[in-house]
């Protein structure tokens, strides 16, 4: 090394974290300088031999998750906004595995559940639960429950805004009006009616063949479509909707919900499915 034995170099050290390698100086003597020296050689080569080991196993996972699930046709949606553009209402994190993992979940098990049944994967997941009779028994609850949870949190996500505008007006507000007298009333229904969800399941905003405003819950994740109403709002009372940050306290959470309805949206697919 021709350094004076105890005299201090600066010394690059390659430092392997969370966020991946980097070299950092540090001070040392020439003794230590040397020891260091050896430890980035071998740190070098493991990262070398780990860099390759995971492209390796990224892969073979990558491809034993498409023999498991296939890739299509049903997609997740994008959510349409941030993962922490509803907090504190909803964090970060129940939206990233909600969205990412149950959502995603619903999806690739019900392309699973269709693999063998092309016809049937020309329907769209709200066609598939407004008609489970047509599917064949053996895939029947399957499709039930990953339809079911495909289509009701589509519509869910599109369904939440922070800040959204008020319902000052029209068709939407009329219904309201008509079915639970003033906005009071409505929300105690709602938030009764989500209470009374026993175990998992969606309470429900929904337009009956009549195309009267209904309030109502399903269990699991049956759909309003399911029993031949159009859903216009559904709250997800399911745990995982809510657990981390509220845990057992469902009553909390329905009451945040009714901070983050997209008003505005709803009010303009209440016109579409009364037209
Ligand atoms: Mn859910």
């Amino acid at each position: 090394m021709g350094l004076r034995s105890g005299a201090k170099v600066l010394f690059p050290v390659l430092h392997i974290g969370r966020h991946g390698a980097q070299f950092r100086h540090q001070v040392s003597t020439e003794k230590e300088a040397i020891t260091v020296m050896m430890t980035r050689r071998t740190a070098l080569k493991s990262a070398a031999l780990a860099s390759a080991g995971l492209l390796i196993s990224t892969s073979l996972t990558r491809a034993l998750a498409q023999a498991a699930a296939p890739a299509g046709p049903y997609k997740l949606p994008d959510l349409g906004y941030g993962l922490d553009a509803l907090e504190p209402f909803i964090d970060r994190q129940t939206m990233e595995i909600h969205h990412g993992k149950h959502h995603a979940a619903y999806v690739n098990n019900l392309n699973k559940a269709l693999a063998d049944y092309p016809d049937l994967q020309k329907l769209s997941a709200e066609q598939l639960v407004s008609s489970l009779d047509k599917v064949p028994e053996k895939i029947r609850t399957a499709v039930r429950n990953n339809a079911g949870g495909h289509a009701n949190h589509s519509l869910f996500w599109k369904s939440l805004k922070k800040d959204a505008d008020p319902l000052d007006s029209g068709p939407l507000q009329e219904a309201l009006g008509e079915l639970f007298g003033d906005k009071d009333t409505g929300q105690q229904m709602f938030f009764d009616k989500a209470m009374s969800v026993f175990g998992s399941g969606w309470v429900w905003l929904s337009v009956d063949k009549e195309k009267k405003l209904i309030l109502e819950s399903t269990p699991n994740q049956d759909s309003p479509l399911m029993s031949g109403r159009q859903p216009l709002f559904g709250l997800d009372v399911w745990e995982h909707a809510y657990y981390l940050k509220y845990q057992n306290r469902r009553a909390d959470y329905v009451k945040a919900m009714f901070a983050l309805v997209n008003w505005p949206f709803l009010n303009e697919r209440f016109e579409k499915l009364t037209a």
